[in-house]
């Protein structure tokens, strides 16, 4: 379902929206806080710069509210539908769960930002093998 060429890759993975060949980020890992939003400067296979413009990630702060609300609005359903928990353990589910994870929301916000302003490229990377 998930292959590349399909936005939701890399939204999902935070693979270089032009050619999905690699990660954006220098580490793997969301949790290693001090990296979470460290970034290549350009991508090694397709040379895409990601920062389009200075601050351009700055926009991704307004995709990272809706991302937050969607977090919570799951942990709402999960404690107080499923579970049936008071309103107080709802509500302690949210905070727990939006800080548990907010380096998942940025990362998210961040792919989503971006795939919002380039796509998948295929002549682009046809045109680098030959
Ligand atoms: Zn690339």
């Amino acid at each position: 379902m998930l292959k590349k060429g399909n936005k939701l890759y890399s939204i999902l993975t935070g693979a270089c929206p032009k050619c999905h060949q690699e990660s954006m980020y220098v580490k793997k890992n969301p949790y290693l806080l001090s990296e979470t939003l460290k970034m290549h400067e350009r991508c090694s296979h397709c040379k895409t710069k990601y920062k389009i413009e200075p601050s351009f990630f700055y926009g991704s702060m307004y995709v990272s509210y809706g991302v937050g609300i969607v977090f919570a609005f799951a942990a709402f359903i999960i404690s107080y539908g499923v579970f049936e928990s008071s309103r107080n353990t709802a509500f302690i589910s949210i905070v727990l769960t939006m800080i548990i994870s907010l380096p998942i929301i940025l990362r998210l916000s961040r792919n989503i930002w971006i795939n919002m302003f380039m796509s998948y490229d295929k002549k682009l990377l046809e045109s680098i093998k030959n």
